[in-house]
């Protein structure tokens, strides 16, 4: 839809679209911008310029229109005790993770966290009307903003005011008072500074006019009044009306501070403490107009490299002053930011990684690093995260909770950063190589591939500046990869299926055929689970014929049948693999417990990533950020089994699914968004509690044991936990303990042949004597204990034996040799994975018999290789196959 169309067409008519009734008591007056033409409303007569183009943006920097100041906190603490007298109920912040969309990674506004997906609608749920939330937001799109501009934020508050208008809540008239009633009564802002500009809003199908509320050229606020559906001209009121006001809590500290940027105002201690580390008074005069130029040149330019260069121009500063004061106090709030969001981020159970909306936190984190290092600073970031959070606290308690888990991961993570260091060195020298800079879309390959962020390449001038589309790109990337295309099928006209294994679970049932199709059959009621949330169908047959597969389409069940296919109108008997059912059940209530049991022994970023119930194996991917150690898996193991051996309830409920959010969180969505209205809440007594729709058992002993087979990291941040559990994990023991008895009887039957082996070489050490002397005795060809003699003009002997070890074929040969010089002597023999080759030649037969020649032949039919002299040498290879070969080699070379 175009915005600009709407604008124009509710501007055409104010009377219905913008003027409130506080415009008409208060004698405002709407006015055209003289410079934008932007339709605007004010209480000053003189005024003829919008917010953005008038004299006084910014102004407040240095001179702040309030007598009143407070800091981030404090304005939260005044907002809301307006908001609360005034009738609204003050609703505690949703997770920055948004786990109840599954097109959004991250809440990036507060009327995110009432809105709930029903098949391609949104539909909206409040918790109480009218309210407002300090909602924190993540946006990454303007991240090469933040620390620069002096208003840009990774994170940041978002006060939402929403109400519905009905017998509780109120509509336009009433939300503009509020607003108005906000700034000038709490605020102590003078009626006169306050600006209301014409705007509209347009998304999701839906539209509406909308006011945006400045001061002194700092919007502050934007009520959007959601009123319409469809497109302009053909559209309709919405049955549901909604008042969705956000305003930036940053900014209202901000205003009554006066501070040269917003950081000043709002990360508490932190802000000085980092001053004091660089030796910066972030309170001077220059800095005030450093920041009001670059607001001004926010306003007229794009691209942040010339705004930076304008404002540096219009300041007067030289390059020491940018280098020494700007650089290092623009890397300095982009610590204090980045940090902040990590918190939000890690304590709502999201982990930096390569994946998904893990991106954004690992690419923040290595900004910081990169950060510190670039500035060669000696930073605690444990530190800096206490005084975060000791800051947050007193609104947002739950970071408190997770203190030590935010630390644990942010220390993980910079280990990690130092180590890739190392690898984008190397990476780095390549890149200068190329005699050219890197493209916005390499430098995105590098990041992605590589971990290289574009920071780092600054830093060692393989490119001078960062393009401005870098970071907004990267972030479109990453924003939501899920979305599912729906099988068309010819359901159409059908009713929804009565599901029977949510209600009393036959397992032999008669039902109605009402379609057929392909191979498929809809039935007017079934018992057969189909496939969802990770667990697999039934099996079983339908009037004798096998079903194969069973799937959901919307509310349709549909059976693929394998044999005869009933006809359409009949009544057929239904029967379900009651066995595959009952392993696929035990493992699905096992998935659970393991989750939480994981949860326990890891931390409490650990969330179901996925899961897989078969009947004979199942499988829980979990957010982790690293391998399993042994004793981790034996820890979820035992945690696991433990609450299978308590016996524990397990029961099954239907809520509404914003009760059901507000009783238990958001830790309920393990397994996903769950698209309906009502939902089916699971729990295993307090001990684990999720929306799912799968099929459990009643009491966690009929689960009988849990074992792990197999845990793997699959990809960053998710390691895999393959497991079985009832008769499957007994089978898995049993076969274990059979594989362990064979395992040991291998082992002494190695013993004992071990033993032998060397009892036998000890025999044959203690026959060396004997049988050189019998050996010198033998005059003619023959045999003696296995070594081949043949008496020629030269004596020679060879043996394959295996009772002959290498220290035998050493001393033996020696001395044979040194007895008779007219002798030759060669032993092949097996020596761990090669055989090896010994000869030895005497003074005279080494004439005509050279030992080296011997061993190396031998040694290359091994595929090895040898070595010596004349007299003495040795060799080997590794291919045990050509032993005949070597041997026959060997004795056509001294027998023959
Ligand atoms: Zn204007
Ligand atoms: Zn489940």
């Amino acid at each position: 839809m175009d915005k600009k169309e709407i604008l124009n067409e509710f501007s055409s008519d104010p009377d219905r679209y913008y003027k409130v009734k506080l415009f008409e008591e208060q004698g405002f007056v709407r006015k055209s911008c003289l410079k934008c033409k932007r339709y605007f409303w004010t209480l000053d007569s003189q005024r003829g310029l919008c917010p953005d183009d008038a004299d006084d943006t910014y102004s407040f920097i240095g001179d702040p229109p309030t007598k009143k100041r407070f800091d981030y906190t404090q304005a939260w603490k005044e907002v809301e005790s307006f908001f609360v007298k005034n009738n609204h109920t003050s609703v505690s912040r949703y997770p920055v993770v948004c786990r109840w969309r599954d097109d959004l990674y991250f809440t990036i506004a507060s009327i995110v966290d009432f809105q709930r997906i029903m098949g391609s609608k949104v539909v909206f749920e409040f918790p109480a009307n009218p309210l407002v939330v300090p909602q924190t937001c993540l946006r990454f799109k303007d991240l090469e903003n933040v620390g620069v501009t002096g208003r840009h934020f990774s994170s940041f508050c978002m006060i939402g005011q929403h109400s519905i208008p009905n017998a509780q809540g109120y509509w336009k008239d009433e939300c503009v008072d509020l607003d108005f009633r906000l700034l000038t009564e709490q605020f102590g802002i003078k009626k006169e500074e306050v600006v209301f500009v014409e705007d509209v809003w347009a998304g999701g199908g839906s539209f509406g006019s909308s006011l945006e509320y400045f001061v002194r050229g700092l919007e502050l606020g934007n009520a959007v009044f959601t009123e319409f559906q469809g497109e302009l001209g053909k559209h309709t009121i919405l049955d549901q009306k909604i008042i969705d006001m956000g305003a930036g809590l940053e900014r209202f500290a901000w205003i009554t501070k006066g501070t040269p940027t917003a950081y000043d105002c709002c990360f508490g201690p932190i802000t000085n403490h980092l001053f004091e580390k660089i030796g910066i008074d972030s309170d001077s005069e220059m800095l005030r107009k450093y920041f009001t130029a670059i607001a001004k040149n926010l306003e007229i330019h794009d691209d942040l490299i010339e705004v930076r260069r304008n404002a540096v121009k219009t300041t007067g500063l030289t390059q020491d002053q940018v280098n020494r004061i700007i650089t290092p106090l623009e890397g300095m709030y982009l610590i204090a930011d980045h940090l902040r969001t990590l918190i939000f981020a890690i304590t709502d159970g999201a982990l930096p990684s390569n994946v998904g909306g893990g991106y954004n936190l690992r690419m923040m984190l290595r900004r910081i690093n990169g950060t510190i290092d670039r500035m060669n600073l000696k930073l605690d970031i444990d530190e800096l995260v206490d005084m975060h959070i000791d800051y947050l606290r007193d609104t947002y308690p739950e970071l408190d909770e997770k203190r030590q888990d935010v630390k644990t991961i942010l220390k993980l993570e910079s280990e990690r950063y130092v180590e890739s260091k190392v690898r984008m060195g190397k990476m780095a020298e390549r890149l200068k190589g190329k005699g050219r800079a890197p493209t916005v879309d390499e430098l995105i390959t590098l990041y992605e591939s590589d971990g290289i962020t574009p920071e780092y390449l600054r830093e060692i001038d393989v490119i001078s500046e960062i393009p401005s589309s870098f970071y907004a790109k990267l972030s479109d990337l990453h924003q939501s990869d899920k979305k599912k295309d729906i099988e068309q099928l010819p359901l159409d006209d059908l009713p929804e299926t009565d599901m029977l294994f949510y209600k009393d679970d036959p397992m032999e049932f008669d039902a109605k055929i009402l379609k057929v199709f392909d191979k498929s059959v809809v039935l007017d009621r079934t018992s057969f689970y189909a496939r969802g949330g990770g667990q697999e169908p039934d099996y079983g047959t339908i009037a004798d014929s096998k079903v194969v597969d069973v799937n959901k389409h919307g509310g349709v069940i549909v059976h693929e049948i394998d044999g005869v296919i009933p006809k359409q109108g009949e009544v057929v008997k239904c029967k379900i693999d009651s066995l595959r059912r009952s392993n696929i059940t035990k493992n699905h209530t096992s998935t659970h417990i393991l989750n939480s049991s994981a949860r326990g022994v890891l931390g409490s970023w650990i969330w179901q990533h996925s899961a897989f119930k078969e009947a004979d194996h199942a499988r829980l991917d979990i957010t982790h950020h690293s391998s399993l150690t042994d004793k981790q898996v034996q820890d979820i193991e035992n945690a696991a089994n433990n609450i299978v051996a308590k016996d524990m309830v397990v029961t099954i409920q239907n809520y509404d699914r914003g009760t059901a959010e507000q009783k238990y969180g958001f830790k309920i969505y393990q397994g996903g968004v769950v698209p309906v209205k009502s939902v089916r809440i699971v729990s295993i007594e307090d001990f684990d509690v999720e929306a799912c729709g799968g099929t459990h058992v009643k009491k966690t002993k009929e689960v009988e044991l849990i074992k792990i087979t197999k845990t793997k990291r699959i990809q960053d941040g998710v390691v895999r936990l393959e497991f079985v559990s009832g008769p499957t994990a007994k089978e898995y023991v049993k076969q274990q303990e059979i594989e362990n008895a064979k395992r040991i009887q291998e082992e002494k039957q190695k013993e004992i042949k071990n033993k032998q082996r060397e009892e036998e070489k000890q025999k044959a050490k203690e026959k060396i004597p004997v049988l050189l002397e019998q050996v010198a005795a033998q005059s003619s060809s023959g045999i003696i204990d296995e070594i081949e003699i043949n008496v020629n003009k030269i004596k020679s002997c060879f043996t394959n034996s295996k009772q002959y070890d290498e220290f035998f074929h050493m001393n033996f040969g020696k001395k044979l040799v040194k007895d008779n010089p007219n002798s030759v002597y060669v032993g092949i023999f097996e020596s761990g994975p090669t055989i090896r080759v010994i000869a030895y030649s005497g003074d005279e037969a080494s004439k005509s018999k050279n030992a080296g020649n011997i061993a190396k032949s031998v040694a290359e039919i091994l595929g090895g290789a040898g070595g010596g002299d004349a007299k003495f040498a040795q060799g080997g290879g590794k291919d045990t196959s050509k032993i005949n070969d070597a041997i026959a080699k060997a004795k056509s070379m001294i027998l023959g």
